[in-house]
């Protein structure tokens, strides 16, 4: 099976089996872990931030920045597409007991500074004020779009500017880094949090990371606890994670199998794909007169497993167990499911 359903599907590498069993531990919830400290520590230097916290998945990192920024009652700003707002479950009212707002942005999901001053409420005795704005970089639900950073950078500006902080979910954020040949230090100067994964396209097990300054990291230290992802020995998963913050230069290999993959998509009569800006893949079959659901049920009958995404769309993703070669064959068997169909 050639699986492109996501980037969080790879296998731990043998070296991030072996780091797991090797792991240095301590409890964690008394700071007492080596690994993940070391781990919280590369990675807040990573991101140009003063500090980080290991959490068990991007949903909590993005839900315990939500609480910790925001206060119960308050608004939010988030595009439409938005994970926090489109995936987490409603986490936004049901954890911390925010308002989303949808911002205006255009159809890539560019958030702009007038969307962000038109959708920002100033408290009063009626309104209950805009207490974050959170952007996506990558964009997932777009297709893998790259933000670019003056976009990034003037969304926030337009936040502070109204004494709004920002969070930056980027599940994805460095192969935004990557495709757009940016510092991810730089990417975050005007962000005040940023989450990313660990286990999407670097590959490790299990476990994202939420970076911001000193004081914002120790107040969301509470909120993990809070939410119940205070852990233990957890150096057995934040070895694994060292481990995956090497493979942050390899993504231009995932960048350039996706690019591969859409034109060979493209190319098939009846499907058609626009180019990726990084490792995700959108591909429309409505000229082939299939939805997405038939598409990937019939590849998927041919050892090719990916997701309908929209009536006519599917989405596919590249990995770090995907080689050039899987493009190849997948893109065969595809060609062959639309012509069969
Ligand atoms: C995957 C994803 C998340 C959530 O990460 P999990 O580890 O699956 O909880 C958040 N935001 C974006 C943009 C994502 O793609």
């Amino acid at each position: 099976m050639i699986d492109l359903r996501s980037d969080t599907v790879t296998k731990p590498s043998d070296a991030m089996r072996e780091a797991a069993a090797g792991a240095d531990v301590g409890d964690d919830v008394y700071r007492d872990d080596p690994t993940v400290n070391e781990l919280e520590a590369r990675a807040a230097d990573l991101a140009g931030m003063e500090a980080a916290l290991f959490v068990p998945s991007g949903t909590m990192g993005n839900q315990v920045a939500i609480r910790t920024h925001t206060d119960r009652g308050q608004e939010l700003l988030c595009d439409e597409g938005a994970h926090v707002y489109k995936w987490e479950l409603g986490g936004i009212p049901q954890l911390s007991g925010v308002q989303p707002r949808i911002l205006d942005c255009d159809e890539r999901c560019v958030p702009t500074p007038e969307g962000v001053a038109d959708g920002y409420v100033a408290e009063d005795l009626h309104r209950p004020g805009t207490g974050l704005l959170c952007l996506e970089n990558t964009h997932n639900s777009r297709g893998g779009v790259a933000v670019p950073k003056e976009h990034v950078d003037a969304a926030a500006r337009a936040a502070h500017d109204r004494d709004v902080p920002v969070h930056l979910d980027g599940a994805r954020f460095l192969n935004a880094c990557v495709a757009l040949g940016e510092e991810p230090a730089a990417m975050t100067e005007h962000v005040d949090s940023v989450m990313f994964c660990l286990s999407k396209g670097l590959g490790a097990p299990v476990g994202s990371v939420l970076a911001g300054d000193e004081a914002f990291v120790d107040r969301a230290r509470r909120v993990r606890k809070l939410f119940g992802g205070g852990m233990r020995q957890a150096g057995v998963i934040a070895g694994p994670g060292l481990l995956a913050l090497e493979n942050v230069d390899r993504l231009a290999e995932d960048h350039e199998n996706a690019r591969r993959l859409a034109e060979g998509l493209d190319d098939v009569e009846g499907l058609s794909a626009p180019e990726p800006d990084t490792n995700i893949v959108m591909v429309n079959s409505e000229a082939a007169g299939l939805t997405g659901e038939e598409l990937s049920a019939a590849c998927e009958e041919r050892d090719v497993a990916f997701a309908a995404f929209g009536e006519h769309t599917c989405r596919l993703c590249t990995h770090l167990d995907v080689s050039d070669g899987d493009v190849a064959v997948a893109l065969d068997r595809i060609a062959d499911a639309v012509q069969a169909a």
